[in-house]
């Protein structure tokens, strides 16, 4: 099996991201620390977290009991919605890096674009990189609205927009918007937590493959150059999502999949955000 969970790529800053993380959600206490340790036993290098989770402390200390070297391993969080602004996001960090028992995270994220707070957020964001507090620093659920706003007020590009993403949620525009400005598009929610598995489509394509229907979706965002952070505390998915780098997915099948758009979304639409 070749699960090469050390496929990685280069932020606009120089730092290395892996593709393919976990992202843990909804894992809390020992079903964080549980999966987090999985994760790390079978080769996944990036764990997506946010101090709005209440998992950073579970996800320390089994980034600290796996024994792995800090260099290994990439580590996200999120500055939450009541932490942003800039004196707080400046405290926000230190109590996550606290929480995660971390000198740094490799990847600081505004977890949402808070009207009226994110152009301060992300000024104490410049200050963060600059203390060497996150190697990288970044958004969430930012439209392009939001990030030409950003992009106006800022020399520093974020290095990730991470926002929901999927073939039913094919936010092409947004791509090409993070593209052509050198911001890595990182996928949350990329298996529509499991509602559209049975999809007919998905279901045709899982079969010619011979795939599950979660690798097929896995796969789709990887070959668009997306950031894939499926989230599982099942040890056989963990090792499922990370099996997806023996195949891939003819034109005509991409383009199948992509033409799944319906605008799906399971989280807010960040448009309301204004
Ligand atoms: P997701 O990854 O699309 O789906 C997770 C669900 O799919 C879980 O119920 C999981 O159950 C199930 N699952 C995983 N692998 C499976 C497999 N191979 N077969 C069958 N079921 C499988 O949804 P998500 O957790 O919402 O999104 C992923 C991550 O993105 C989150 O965990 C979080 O880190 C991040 N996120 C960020 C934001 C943001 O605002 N920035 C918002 C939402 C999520 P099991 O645990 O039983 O496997």
């Amino acid at each position: 099996m070749d699960l090469s969970l050390d496929h990685s790529v280069i932020l606009n800053n120089g730092v290395k991201i892996p593709i393919l993380g976990l992202g843990t959600w909804t894992l809390r206490g020992k079903r964080a620390y549980q999966a987090v340790t999985w994760a790390l036993e079978i080769g996944y290098k990036l764990i997506d977290t946010a101090s709005f989770y209440g998992n950073e402390e579970d996800i320390g200390k089994a980034i600290s009991d796996s024994k792995i070297d800090r260099d290994e391993i990439f580590i996200t969080t999120k500055v939450w919605n009541d932490e942003q602004g800039y004196d707080e996001t400046l405290k926000a960090i230190d109590r996550s890096l606290k929480r995660l028992k971390l000198n740094h995270v490799d990847l600081y994220l505004i977890h949402w674009p808070v009207m009226a707070k994110r152009l301060d957020t992300w000024k104490a964001m410049e200050k963060i990189l600059e203390m060497e507090k996150a190697k990288a620093v970044g958004v969430s659920n930012f439209t392009i609205k939001h990030l030409k706003e950003l992009l106006e007020s800022s020399s520093l590009i974020p290095a990730v927009n991470q926002v929901e993403f999927s073939p039913f949620l094919y936010q092409k525009e947004l791509l090409e918007f993070c593209n052509e400005k050198g911001i890595k598009l990182e996928a949350y929610c990329p298996l529509t937590r499991g509602r559209k598995f049975n999809n007919p489509v998905i279901k045709s394509i899982s079969e010619k493959y011979n795939k599950t229907p979660a690798q097929i979706m896995i796969r789709w965002g990887l070959q668009h150059g997306i950031i894939e952070i499926p989230k599982s505390g099942n040890k056989n998915h963990l090792f499922e999502n990370a099996n997806v780098f023996d195949f891939s997915l003819n034109s005509i099948d991409m383009e199948q999949l992509d033409s799944l758009d319906e605008g799906f979304r399971l989280v807010d639409d960040p448009l309301f955000y204004e």
